[in-house]
């Protein structure tokens, strides 16, 4: 089968991509007459009946920690339905009638299912499953026959008609990494029971997933219900990069991601987002994003023909500002140029585009596409919006930047445009030059964040796009370190609160370092989030404070790596990330 999507119901979200398992159940054969007494049948019943009644609270035993009590009830309610003299008095009658024990718990079962069928409620027509279930254990121990559910050796795509309840508890995590099936409803039993144990699941995708061949490469989404066949290299990285937010949300959910961060002695960190799309703003406020360090806003530029005007960037900026709820964000202004290249735009080809006319270079050359730019961000009223300037090199560029923001900002004054209560204007500090003289900088921002990536690839010159070398342009080089803290000193000195966006910022080992040099606030990629909340609260600030120290002193960023290995203090129990 070639590559193509299908389409069911979502059932348990999340993403997972792998190879299609078929589990197929074994039909059981049932004999009619056994030729036995119907004494002897009935004992067989009842002797069937309390082994599965056994195994039945053997399961909600081992279960008891990862099943909420609503979900164990279901096993619960199928123990019952042992008992239950409705069904026992149909069961009996036909055995008197001289059927085999099996023959007659089967008919029994049929009916009491066929009944709930017939009910209008969805919620009733989906409980004729479980009796299924219950039905089918009695039966496997009547007949002899075991059917424990049989798990793929590697992990995989379970693919099946459908799962019982009972099929679906005895699913392993680690093994099943996602459930389609061909029937079955979201509302049903399996569903519910998928959605527990965290395994992504799909339901009701009809027969065109019987065609699927095991083996076959598949992407589950159960969050939309969409399945993909033999995915292609985009759309596999697409979904691993939907899979890998959704296991951070996973695992920042039994955690305290929503929390603040705060050392163990009590100083707390602003942690936020790295954000380029509403999905990402959506995402970054579920991990717990205290705010928006860095929106990258070139996804309005690229990809076009002409320059997007005011009312449309206007309109991309009001969802993506209204997904976060109010908390503060930092816009950066278009960061293009050099390696993007705008097509509407033409530039000079360039033999270094990253030293290069790129960013506010390009925007000194055509300051109506900023001025542009910079309405429609003041325009969108958002109560805590902070402008950023990307790689700005001189006192003098940001003396104009400040300048033509001012100007903006006065104009729309003028004409009582309501604007952002709480404006900020700050600089990104990319550049050696901005970090050495960020004092001199001080002056004309309200605050700074700190590029680490690029700042890295200046501070050693080390192109970061260029294989043979990027390895060298490692912010946790005491350089990059040294650098940040002549930021951080400036920029308190001045009472200028000081962020880090780049990449560093993102990775736990790097946080006892930042948070020691007193960077104020952490911005990184949102599933970034809960781990490094959970760094930041491993550490006092003295502890921090003493490490980073250490750190500027050594020669190497592996150094650095090993440092902050060895002096790590344990892990709080309560805060594994899962
Ligand atoms: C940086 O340089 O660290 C940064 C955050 O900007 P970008 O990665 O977009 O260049
Ligand atoms: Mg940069």
């Amino acid at each position: 089968m070639g590559k193509q999507r299908l389409r069911g119901l979502p059932a348990s979200p999340g993403v997972a991509i792998g190879p299609a398992w078929w589990y197929r159940r074994g039909e059981l054969r049932v004999t009619r007459r056994t030729g036995e007494s119907p004494a002897a049948e009935r004992n067989r019943l009842r002797l069937a009946r309390e082994d599965s009644a056994a195994e039945l609270e053997a399961l909600i035993a081992a279960r008891r920690d990862r099943l909420s009590p609503e979900e164990l009830a279901i096993f619960e309610a199928q123990r019952l339905m042992l008992d239950d003299p409705d069904l026992l008095a149909r069961v009996e009658e036909a055995i008197e009638r001289g059927a085999s024990a099996e023959a007659a718990w089967e008919e029994g079962i049929a009916a009491v299912a066929a009944q709930l069928r017939t009910l209008p409620d969805p919620y009733f027509q989906a409980r004729a499953a479980d009796v299924e279930d219950v039905g089918r254990r009695v039966l496997r121990r009547l007949l002899g026959v075991s059917e424990a559910l049989e798990l793929p050796d590697q992990p995989a795509v379970v693919l099946a008609e459908d799962l019982t309840p009972s099929d679906t508890a005895a699913l392993d995590p680690d093994r099943v990494l996602a459930v389609a099936t061909v029937g079955g409803g979201p509302t049903s039993h399996a569903a519910i029971l998928a959605r527990r144990l965290g395994i992504p699941a799909v339901v009701g995708v009809g027969t065109a997933l019987g065609e699927v061949a095991e083996g076959t490469a598949l992407v589950v989404d159960g969050d939309t219900g969409e399945l993909i066949v033999s995915p292609s290299v985009e759309e596999r990285a697409g979904a691993e990069a939907r899979r890998q937010i959704w296991l951070a949300e996973r695992a920042a959910a039994g955690e305290a991601a929503a929390e603040p961060a705060v050392t163990r002695d009590g100083h707390r960190v602003e942690v936020a987002a790295n954000v380029g799309s509403l999905e990402d703003a959506r995402a970054a406020v579920r991990l717990g994003a205290e705010g928006v360090g860095l929106l990258r806003t070139e996804f309005l530029y690229l990809d076009r023909t002409t320059a997007p005007d005011e009312e449309e960037q206007l309109a991309a900026y009001r969802p993506l500002l209204e997904a976060l709820q109010g908390r503060p964000v930092v816009v950066r202004t278009l960061d293009a140029g050099g390696d993007k290249p705008l097509p509407y735009l033409p530039l000079e080809p360039q033999p270094n585009p990253f030293l290069g006319v790129r960013a506010i270079r390009l925007a000194r050359r055509h300051p109506e596409l900023l001025r542009v730019q910079l309405r429609a961000i003041l325009r969108t009223g958002y109560p805590a919006v902070r402008v950023m300037f990307p790689m700005v090199a001189t006192v003098e560029e940001i003396r104009w930047l400040r300048e033509l923001f001012e100007g903006v900002r006065r104009e729309l004054e003028a004409v009582g445009a309501e604007l952002p209560r709480d404006l900020q204007a700050g600089m990104m500090v990319e550049i050696p030059s901005a970090a050495v003289l960020a004092d001199r900088f001080a002056p004309w921002v309200d605050f700074f964040s700190i590029g680490t990536n690029d700042l890295a690839q200046y501070a050693l010159a080390a192109d970061r796009t260029n294989p043979a070398v990027a390895e060298l342009a490692d912010a946790f080089h005491p350089a990059v370190l040294r650098l940040i803290r002549m930021v951080v000193e400036a920029g308190h000195a001045a009472g200028r609160w000081v962020g880090v966006c780049g990449e560093l910022a993102g990775e736990p080992l790097a946080a006892p370092l930042l948070v020691g040099l007193g960077v104020d606030e952490l911005s990184m990629a949102p599933v970034a989030i809960p781990a490094v909340k959970a760094a930041i609260r491993r550490w006092t600030l003295a502890e921090a404070r003493t490490l980073a120290e250490q750190a500027l002193h050594l020669d190497s960023a592996s150094a650095v790596r090993d440092l902050v290995r060895a002096a790590a203090p344990p892990a709080d129990p309560r805060e594994s990330t899962g």
